[in-house]
């Protein structure tokens, strides 16, 4: 419900000029408040950690990567203009795959890259020149922050927030390379429970391309058990262009999957050691086939793949 005349979204804090766009002019503004004055301080900013990187050994041959681990904000951006109930949705995150991430890590002893901002503000999930990069209305829920952007504004959260972490995962794969063990990467998501009123009835999927070497051998070890239902490459399919896993993995012909697992699993402590408990076994195993390792290009069911560094 809103007041009269009112639009719910001004009850709660968002920019009142993007904060991107205020970086050129003087100090500026709280941007939550309709007359310019001091903005946050420099280092209310500088605290703002755009990725978190786990660390581990090259070794491992892994490398695990969570564009969705967080819900955060920075503090420039309020809420973007949401009630606060909103961030706790999965609409900002993917609810329980940063522990997840975190217990697998230390497990297995391999390095990780969690991406640090929600992907409301933007989606690290998508190619910069995605439509889906920055959403203005996610599952039903308008984005009052989102509305006005603009091309500015655009690439300045690419710089800010999307690029820092695709670099971070560039590096931790580089230093792989660097070690002569290019990483198996492992991509960690989590999906709603329904959708659209619909029960989804997987347990977990597994997204992949082209490159069956990982999906394929996580398919047939997450079968073995009788009671998951494994979706391959369901609940969504793994090919888009731009992703993640196309950026970093299909470019670079790295073995690669993404697993998905619903999210009332992973909603507490027991769920999260129980996910852990089933995965660190296979991905320890997998990590240690040489032809894991292997550089193989497959190209995508997308389209064409540019050369790396294009
Ligand atoms: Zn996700």
């Amino acid at each position: 419900m809103t007041g009269a005349g009112e639009p719910a979204h001004n009850r709660y804090s968002v920019p009142a000029h993007s904060p991107c766009q205020l970086t050129e002019t003087p100090p500026l503004s709280q941007p939550s408040t309709a007359d310019p004055s001091p903005r946050p301080s420099a280092p209310q900013e500088a605290q703002f950690q755009p990725f978190r990187r786990i660390d581990g050994a090259t070794a491992s041959g892994l490398l695990i990567v969570a564009d969705h681990a967080s819900n955060a904000l920075p503090a420039d951006y309020g809420t973007l203009g949401l009630p606060p109930a909103e961030l706790a949705r999965h609409i900002a995150y993917d609810i329980g795959v940063g522990p997840l991430t975190e217990a697998l890590a230390a497990r297995l002893g391999c390095p990780a890259v969690l991406a640090g901002f929600s992907r409301l503000l933007i989606d690290p999930n998508r190619g910069d020149d995605d439509p889906t990069l920055i959403m203005r209305i996610s599952d039903g829920a308008v984005v009052p922050g989102n509305a006005g952007v603009g091309p500015q504004e655009r690439a300045c959260r690419l710089k800010r927030f999307w690029q820092p972490y695709s670099n971070a995962i560039e590096a931790a794969i580089d230093a792989g390379f660097v070690d002569r063990q290019p990483p198996i990467l492992v991509s960690l998501h989590s999906f709603t429970p329904v959708w659209r009123g619909w029960p989804r009835p997987w347990h977990c999927g597994i997204l992949w391309d082209n490159d069956p070497r990982l999906p394929q051998a996580l398919l047939a070890r997450l079968a073995a058990d009788p009671a998951l239902v494994v979706g391959d490459n369901e609940p969504y399919g793994g090919a888009l262009s731009g992703d993640t896993m196309f950026r970093h993995a299909t470019s670079r012909g790295l073995a690669h999957a993404i697993i998905e697992i619903r999210q009332d699993l992973l909603a507490d402590d027991a769920g999260i050691a129980e996910w852990t408990e089933r995965l660190a076994p296979m991905l320890g195993e997998l990590a240690g086939d040489t032809e894991m390792h292997d550089i193989r290009m497959y190209g995508s069911r997308t389209g064409p793949v540019p050369a790396l560094g294009s």
